[in-house]
């Protein structure tokens, strides 16, 4: 979808952008990268599932624009700081940061724009590669510096010397009592108090390190640049259990044979993560069904009596 040029007539489906964001959009591009930049084009770019997202161009420049409400500036400046630990890893391709902030009631994100192509023949063994050497980036911790959001979620990420204490109380619990406020309270919370209670057992062989993580590694947040170079964009960045961004890659598959062939040639994955996988993707699910209902509490609680059943 495009736009008539000019930015004085922006109507961004039913959501009418006052010309006074652009206008803020236009100075905070201007003061950050110390070139006047006057928006002359604007393009809706769908597949986003919380936010506006834009191309805009002007004068030879082009960058990509998130925006939301006001309020939630700082899911963007949090996203912008984890698009900034994932790029200082050199591993994956990420857009990188130009700024943020908000006026009328709007609040945006500005990064990078990356043309994305269909990806070459080894893209996928290398986005498996480049994974592993992102996960490689480790801490001594797990948590980050700072909370973000997976979805449109709060996820916290207070620093924790132990994972499983990590997993159970930042993650699952926190999604759990979400869910509970959201209606869904009854034989789900009752489950998931046993797994939590009995976390230890998935971990009594298998200690992770604190790898970098993109947090939300979907395949509607991975593409392939027009080199055919991997891209991730999106993230819900935190130090944690590199199995966690690969369960993520197989909840709504997508990544391919290649891609798991390369990363575990790269850095091969402990036998226990077949079990492990449903653990971490309940966190999504869980997530899911907070955030759009439906079938994915129930999906959660069979997946909550699977794990059971491994006790
Ligand atoms: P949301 O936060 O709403 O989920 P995304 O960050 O996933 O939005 O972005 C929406 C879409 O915009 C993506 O599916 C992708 O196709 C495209 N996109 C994301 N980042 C960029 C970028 N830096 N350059 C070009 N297109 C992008």
């Amino acid at each position: 979808m495009s736009f008539a040029d000019g930015v004085g007539d922006i109507s961004i489906s039913d959501n009418i952008l006052p010309l006074s964001v652009w206008k803020a959009v236009e100075q905070s591009i201007t003061e950050t990268t110390g070139h006047a930049f006057s928006i002359k084009n604007q393009h809706r770019i769908g597949g986003g599932s919380i936010n506006i997202a834009c191309r805009i161009d002007g004068a030879g420049r082009r960058y990509f624009v998130k925006l939301n409400q006001a309020e939630q500036l700082d899911m963007f400046a949090a996203e912008a700081d984890g698009l900034c630990e994932l790029a200082s890893a050199k591993a994956i391709r990420v857009p990188i940061p130009v700024c943020y902030g908000k006026a009328a009631g709007k609040s945006w994100l500005v990064t990078e724009y990356i043309g994305f192509g269909r990806g070459e023949e080894d893209s996928a063994q290398l986005l498996g590669r480049q994974l592993a050497t992102l996960h490689r980036q480790s801490s001594e911790q797990f948590g980050w510096f700072r909370d973000n959001t997976i979805g449109s979620t709060p996820q916290h990420n207070a620093w924790s010397n132990d994972w499983v204490d990590f997993y159970r109380d930042h993650r699952l619990r926190f999604q759990l009592e979400l869910a509970a406020r959201n209606g869904f309270a009854g034989s789900l919370q009752i489950k998931g108090e046993r797994l939590m209670a009995n976390l230890d057992v998935f971990f009594s062989s298998y200690a992770p390190i604190a790898s970098l993580l993109h947090g939300d590694l979907w395949g509607g947040n991975r593409a392939f640049d027009e080199s055919g170079q991997p891209v991730i964009f999106d993230p819900a960045v935190y130090y944690g259990d590199r199995e966690a961004d690969i369960a993520m890659t197989e909840l709504f598959s997508g990544f391919g044979a290649d891609f798991y062939a390369a990363y575990q040639e790269a850095w091969p994955l402990d036998a226990g993560y077949s079990v492990r996988k449903s653990l971490y993707n309940l966190y999504h699910i869980l997530n899911h069904a907070n955030l759009f209902g439906g079938g994915y509490a129930v999906q959660a609680e069979s997946m909550i009596d699977r794990l059971l059943a491994e006790i």
